[in-house]
């Protein structure tokens, strides 16, 4: 399995295309607002989409769905609270940035549950819902893989004082995240660089406590 990061122009939001040996690949976050080069590298390779899940629903990693039908057709995945908000610019924040222009596109979605894993083509998801930087955060298990979005940024606070920001909430999901984390996982977060297990635990000091 391997991961290719796309980091978008609009506040530098991360789209991941994971490529597992399938004709399809599954996409993580999709940010914008031009979504070129991700039709580009699938025309080069030949893949088709075979599914979006999204992190949540903020539309710097989710601005690219105006652009969706440039990469085919496939089922967008993500938490109730981000599917029923997902087209209102209000709550995707479309409506207050002249960046990117207005995501008020009906969306439909499958949703996804806390430790219910998901299945596309065999390859293994599991959701872990991680709210706090907003009420419908998921995070996404796959294989060595941890796609936090804004719930776990390595080296950068968590924003909390949007509106549905809940800095407890954020606190204990980023626990929760750390759970899952080990010397082997690739932390891909929903900005900056995908950093490994061992860098993050070393840097916040649980290295030590892990190795006991
Ligand atoms: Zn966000």
């Amino acid at each position: 399995m391997r991961v290719f990061r796309f980091e978008n122009e609009y506040r530098k939001a991360n789209s991941y295309i994971i490529d597992y040996g399938s004709e399809s690949v599954i996409l993580v976050d999709l940010g914008g607002p031009s979504i070129d080069s991700l039709v580009e590298w699938l025309n080069e390779k030949s893949k088709k989409v075979g599914g979006l899940f999204l992190t949540h629903e903020h539309a710097d990693h989710s601005i690219g769905l105006l652009k969706k039908d440039l990469l085919g057709s496939f089922k967008v995945y993500c938490s109730e609270y981000c599917g029923s908000n997902l087209s209102n610019p209000k709550r995707n924040f479309s409506l207050y940035s002249s960046d990117v222009p207005i995501l008020d596109k009906a969306i439909s979605f499958g949703a996804v549950y806390d430790n219910q894993t998901v299945f596309i083509n065999g390859l293994q998801i599991t959701p872990l819902h991680t709210p706090g930087h907003s009420p419908g955060c998921v995070t996404y298990l796959i294989g060595k893989y941890l796609f936090t979005g804004d719930s776990l940024i390595p080296g950068i606070p968590i924003v909390t004082q949007l509106p549905g920001g809940d800095k407890e909430a954020s606190e204990r999901s980023k626990e929760k995240i750390k759970s899952k984390i080990n010397l082997k996982t690739l932390i891909c977060p929903g900005h900056g660089p995908i950093v490994s297990g061992e860098r993050y635990l070393s840097e916040t000091h649980s290295l030590e406590w892990l190795q006991e």
